[in-house]
């Protein structure tokens, strides 16, 4: 290919004539970091180690790494695995963009991933504020391993942004959530927040400056793009939505080229290195199919959340996309698609109806126990953004030792479902949820 053709080629990926849909499947079309000619689908890359050519070579390419100001735009001098290599560096391209971020660093997990923007952000000393619902084991790097590095972490009701003034402390540094949050799908205004934000980040230095991260996983960049709402870092589970299979972990960081250095700095240390293997089929198989899937799942969800709170058996549902969700008017401020449509997402949170917290607590054990021996659309199983719909019963599973009469003060109904709608025939979905709810 010419200079002049790949220029072009590359400038694509920036072209607004095309629609996201299209930009999912090519990307960048041509990239720096790939370093074949004849492809159409990129080659597994599987190398733990490059080939280098001269020690001139090798010495340049250590200078490089982690130097994005200097080097940024230069095509990568590949030294070993945990540095970079083509398949990761095509992926966090491409994520980038969709999540309309300057820059993006893959991990192995989207825990590790949430390790790494946490741990660039905070030091000892510092404070950290989040939503009191989150994804479990988030909560658990919080409580079992900040206070060791004395980080503390303040839970509060970001529904609720009047609080925060009060909660935030000249050791501020970040504020993280979920929205729609983990598992009862609470959302939050991120622009409202970021508002805030913005004034209290005037009156402090650069170094001192709040940062807010949210979690995009539930929604996936098709659904929502928080850094274009005004939150500075987006981080993902790979693992879910956008790797769409089921088949591969994987995390990324997504925010400003200033911070990449120290992404991928903080990743060559402390190791949560991306698997090439699974950088490749998200590349190849979960980014390009998103948005196929996305519109399927959400039209699936829709019709399931409405067929939900009309049962009798069922006490409220929890779904972005129904008006009496009481963070509907936010969501659908927020949750756009890339042309604007509202994007409410493929997750469903119902609770079902009972006379105290334990009866209520045994039903949907019961329920759990009859989808698990009879339906065929939907599995007993955690995770999400899955081929196949996915179900649990969060007061049986995730927080089975919590008795029944305290789940409510841990923010768990004892009859809360989760449902990740999968990308079966809907009407399959509701012929097993039917039979399901029958049997209870
Ligand atoms: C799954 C999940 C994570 C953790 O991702 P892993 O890839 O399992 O490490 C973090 N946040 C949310 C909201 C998740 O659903």
């Amino acid at each position: 290919m010419s200079d002049e053709t790949i220029q072009k080629k590359k400038n694509n990926q920036e072209d607004t004539k095309y629609s996201m849909d299209t930009h999912l499947i090519y990307g960048k079309d041509v990239s720096d970091k790939w370093d074949y000619s004849h492809h159409v689908t990129a080659p597994i890359s599987s190398s733990t180690t490059f080939r280098l050519d001269s020690v001139e070579r090798g010495a340049q390419g250590f200078m490089q790494f982690a130097n994005t100001e200097e080097f940024g735009d230069k095509a990568p001098i590949f030294i070993y695995d945990r540095l970079g290599e083509p398949n990761k560096d095509m992926l966090e391209e491409n994520l980038a963009y969709v999540e309309k971020g300057e820059t993006a660093v893959s991990y192995s997990s989207g825990m590790g991933a949430i390790s790494a923007a946490l741990g660039i952000l905070t030091k000892s000393g510092d404070h950290i504020i989040t939503h009191n619902t989150l994804y479990g084991c988030t909560i658990s790097l919080f409580n079992n391993w900040y206070p060791k590095y004395d980080i503390k972490v303040s839970p509060i009701n970001l529904t609720d942004l009047d609080c925060i003034k009060d909660t935030i402390t000249e050791k501020t540094k970040v504020i993280y959530f979920e929205t729609p949050a983990n598992p009862n799908l609470d959302i939050i205004d991120i622009g409202a927040l970021a508002e805030i934000v913005k004034e209290i980040n005037k009156n402090r230095e650069e170094a001192n400056q709040i940062k807010i991260v949210v979690d995009n996983t539930f929604s996936t960049p098709f659904c929502q793009r928080p850094i274009e709402l005004g939150a500075d870092f987006t981080v993902h589970s790979l693992t879910k939505g956008i790797g769409g299979f089921g088949a591969d972990m994987g995390g990324v960081v997504i925010g400003k080229k200033k911070y990449r250095d120290l992404l991928l700095l903080y990743r060559k240390d402390f190791g949560a290195v991306l698997n090439t293997k699974s950088a490749w089929a998200i590349l190849t198989y979960g980014l390009p199919t998103l948005a196929l899937r996305q519109r399927h799942q959400i039209k699936s969800a829709m019709r399931i959340a409405e067929y939900l709170i009309a049962h009798p058996k069922v006490d409220f549902v929890n779904y972005p996309g129904l008006s009496s969700f009481k963070g509907y008017e936010i969501a659908k401020k927020q949750m756009l698609d890339f042309n604007g449509n509202f994007a409410p997402g493929s997750l469903i949170y119902f609770v079902l109806k009972g006379s105290t917290p334990s009866e209520t607590k045994n039903l949907g054990g019961k329920f759990m126990d009859h989808v698990a021996d009879n339906a065929y659309t939907m599995t007993l199983a955690v995770s999400l953004g899955h081929t196949r719909t996915l179900i649990e019963h969060p007061a049986s599973m995730t927080h089975s030792v919590v008795p029944a009469e305290s789940l409510c003060e841990r923010g768990i109904d004892a009859g809360g479902v989760r449902l990740a709608i999968g990308l079966e025939n809907s009407d399959d979905i509701l012929l097993d949820l039917d039979e399901s709810l029958k049997a209870i």
